[in-house]
This record gives structure tokens, sequence and C-alpha cells, in this order.
């Protein structure tokens, strides 16, 4: 069965690549029938908080990524937190001590500096020369004595290549040479970040370890450690690099990147779901909307591009609009907007919001769009823009509003339906039409020359409000 793991380190908040990675263990997970485990790699002290654990796992919920096995949920491989698991690794490095795999390094930071200053001086990759492989016992000893700090390194057997086959970049040759005997655990007795992902991915049955492309160089020194413990190694899969639209690494230069942000934009987490899937991989078809369930079923790892992905906002944006416009039921949608409507300071009960909703879906893009569009539906008193003055100036434009008034000042109430016969009135009885009818209108009770359908908006705000913003402008042009 296929057991795939997502394991950020809560160092800061879920990025756009990040979110795409958990994507595709959750889809490839789903695909195959496998599981997916959530395991958070707090080894990092000084930069881990409990805090960023939260809204990981907030930001994982929110895209529609649920795991199997994982820090909140338990199951059979508990602890998930690495920062639980030091029992389990001391076991592991007393293996690695016991079959010679590890030894004692006395080297200062200060020697290894001057190495790979040296080493880069002459052209050559710095890797550790090697110094402290060969100590003796009484050499070793010496140095204990004399209290010398000391780190554990792995002994790399010397020019060997590691061949592996990833199933996004097929066949990967690293010779060890590049990188030479490697640090296991530091001088504070702490184990690196490559040991404990192996000795955790064994322990869990990680059968499939897909994680972003930055990983590829630590991979064969993984490769290394499951052999020297008798692991059986898992299949590796490097997702493609995310790049901006200018074609550098996607960074914050490029605006938003966390899925944090995207959520206080307005996005919905179906679009970002879909937008992000289609990060470096694409159905067999041309199609760009697709659901969660159509991506499950489509989605396979093997089918990654091994090319960076390129990031288009953009496009995430339109897609967004697409959700927005035609995939959420009008209640689920109202539902989504309200966080929108109150941080607009635009007051109002559910039915109310699900009316102005359903008026101003087909517009926006982003539910924070809801503050502009929705603005006639909440505030009364408004500011006249300087083009929508010019409109009250021209012609006609006093006497349909005087006309309009006289039509509704009896009225209790006012349907779309009642509304548009009153202007076909006004039409006849003035000769007026087209915009020179319509503009006047709009300008009086929106402020604006363009913008969601009056009709509509006079329904929904009722006959009094449209009474009131009409005696308004009259009463300011005499
Ligand atoms: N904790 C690592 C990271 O956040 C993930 C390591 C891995 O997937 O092997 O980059």
């Amino acid at each position: 069965m296929v057991r795939v793991r997502f394991a950020p380190s809560p160092t800061g908040y879920l990025h756009l690549g990040n979110a795409r990675t958990a994507l595709f263990n959750y889809l490839y997970a789903k695909h195959t029938g496998g599981k997916l485990i959530l395991r958070i790699e707090d080894t990092d002290k000084e930069r881990s908080k409990k805090e960023y654990e939260d809204m990981l796992l907030d930001d994982l919920k929110w895209l529609g990524i649920q795991w199997d096995e994982g820090v909140d949920v338990g199951g059979e491989h508990a602890p998930y937190r690495q920062s639980e698991r030091t029992e389990i690794y001391k076991e592991y490095i007393q293996k690695l001590k016991d079959s010679g795999h590890i030894y004692k390094c006395f080297c200062t930071p200060e020697e290894l500096e001057a190495e790979r200053k040296k080493a880069l001086a002459e052209g050559r990759p710095p890797r550790y020369s090697g110094k402290c492989r060969n100590l003796s016992q009484e050499e070793i000893k010496k140095l204990e004595e004399e209290g010398k700090p000391y780190v554990w390194r792995f002994r790399v057997p010397d020019g060997e290549s590691i061949v592996f086959e990833d199933l996004i970049k097929g066949v990967v040759e690293i010779n060890v040479n590049d990188f030479g005997d490697f640090v296991i655990v530091r001088s504070d007795g702490s184990p690196v970040y490559n040991f404990v992902v192996v000795v955790d991915d064994a322990l869990m049955e990680i059968t499939h370890v897909i994680r972003g492309e930055d990983h590829l160089s630590n991979t064969p020194k993984q490769i290394l450690i499951y052999r020297a413990l008798g692991f059986k190694e898992p299949q590796f899969a490097h997702l493609p690099i995310i790049l901006g639209e200018d074609k550098s690494k996607l960074s914050k230069r490029h605006g938003a990147v966390s899925v944090r942000a995207f959520r206080e934009e307005g996005y919905l987490s179906e679009a970002m779901f879909n937008g992000l899937a289609l990060l470096g991989w694409h159905p067999k078809d041309d199609r760009e909307v697709l659901s969660k369930e159509e991506l499950i079923q489509e989605f396979d790892i093997k089918d990654v591009h091994n090319a960076p992905a390129v990031f288009d906002r953009a496009k995430l944006k339109w897609l967004n609009g697409v959700y927005i416009r035609e995939k959420l039921s009008l209640e689920e949608l109202t539902k989504r907007a309200i966080p929108f409507f109150e941080e607009a300071g635009y007051k109002g009960d559910f039915e109310y919001y699900k009316k102005v909703m359903e008026a101003i879906r087909d517009s926006i893009e982003t539910l924070k769009d809801i503050k502009e569009r929705a603005k006639p539906f909440f505030v009364d008193k408004f500011e006249i823009s300087p083009e929508a003055e010019e409109v009250l100036k021209q012609e006609k434009a006093l006497d349909v509003l005087k006309q309009l008034y006289k039509e509704i000042e009896g009225m209790e109430s006012i349907t779309k339906e009642e509304f548009k016969k009153i202007t076909k009135k006004i039409q006849k009885e003035l000769g007026v039409k087209g915009k020179a009818l319509f503009m006047p209108i709009r300008v009086a009770l929106t402020g604006e020359t363009s913008g969601v359908d009056i009709a509509v908006l006079v329904e929904t705000i009722g006959v009094d409000r449209v009474k009131e913003r009409v005696k308004r402008v009259l009463d300011r042009l005499g």
C-alpha cells in the first residue's frame, strides 16, 4: 500500500511551494487508495513555533487536505512530532556507532571554515577532508580528556556513485565525493535532518518520498543512511521548483506567496486546490477547471513535469472567479463571504447577504471584491464621483429623478418588475431613453456610473432606501 508523507517544519506560514507538495502527496495517496501521514519536523528548536504548527494544520485543512495519521490524529507510528522522537533517534544513532558507520570528528568550526575557503579558492567542491576519519583510540581518548567537543560524521564510502530512479527526474546519479563525510549528530548531541528524516520515513513505512526539488541533494546522503541501517529505500519523487512570472524562484517579491495571504485576499479553497494542482502537472487534455474528485482520479505522480512550474497569478484569480460564479451553491458561497462582508463593515442578516451575493457573484473574482462591489447594498450616504456628477448635470437628469421619486413616493415595497415598469413609464412621459434615462438613476442610487444591476439593487435595498437616496440628490440639486 502506498504511504506518503508531508513533513513541514513549523518555522513560518504554509507557502505555495509547500502547499503544492502537500497537495501532490494527498492526491497521490487518494489516487492509489494509500495513506497520507503528516509529520512535524520541529528539530530546529530556535525557529520552530507551535503557533506555526497550528497555522500549518489549519491552512492544510482549509485547503481540503486530510491526512490519515499525524500529529493531531495520531496513528500506529506515533509520535508524529520529531521533538518527541528523541529516544527513537538515540537507538538508531547507537546502531550506526556500533556498526562503525559514524565516527567522532573533533575539527573546530574555524578549521572547517578554513578548509572550506581553501577548497573554494582552489576551485574544488568544499567537503570535509576526512581528517578525523582514522583517529586511533588513543588519539580519541586524549581529545576527549581535553574536553574537546565533537560531532559524529558518516563515513562515506570513497568515490561511490549513488544512483536512484526518481519518479519525476528519471535516473539521478550523484558521486559521494561531491559532499564527503557529513555530520549525523551535532556537538550538542542532536541528530541532523538527513538522519531523522530517514529514521522516520523508514519506521513510518513511507513508500514514496514526494518533496521539493530543493531536497534532491540530500537524497544520496539519505540513501547511504538507509543502507547503513538496513532499511528498505523508498521511491523518490522530486517536484519541480516554482518560479514567478519573471522566471526567478517564487518569493515574496512576487507578491503574496502564503496560503494564508490568499485566504485573506478572498480566494476559495477549491480554487486554490485546483490552481495548486496545475503547478507542474496537468490532465491529459487541456482542461483547467477540475474538481477535487477529478484531480484525485486523474493525478499520477509520474506525470508531474520535470521542468520548472511557473506560477501565474492572473490565472489563479481567473480560476477563483470561475469557482465563485459557477461552482459553489449560493448558500455556501454566502457562508464563505460573511467574513468579507463583516470586514468591510457591511451589516446584514444571512438572507440579505445571500441576495447581495446573488447580485454580484458574476462580477467578482475574489471575495475581497465584495467591499467594492457590494457597497451600494449597504452604504446609503456615499460620495458622488466626479464622473457621476457630470451625469447629473445633463439635460433631463433632474426630471428623470423627480419623476422617479413621484412614482415611488407612495409605495411601500418594490420588485424588479415594478421598477422596470416605472422606468418604461418615465421613458414614455419624458421622451428619454437609454443612458439618459438610466444613468441619472444609477448615479443617484450608487454614486457611480457603472456597477450592479439597478433593478436588482432597487428590489434588494427596498423602496424606502431608494426614496432616501433619490431625495438626497434632489435636495442637493434643488
Ligand atoms: N522538513 C522538510 C522541509 O520542510 C521536509 C523534508 C522532506 O520532505 O524530506 O523542507
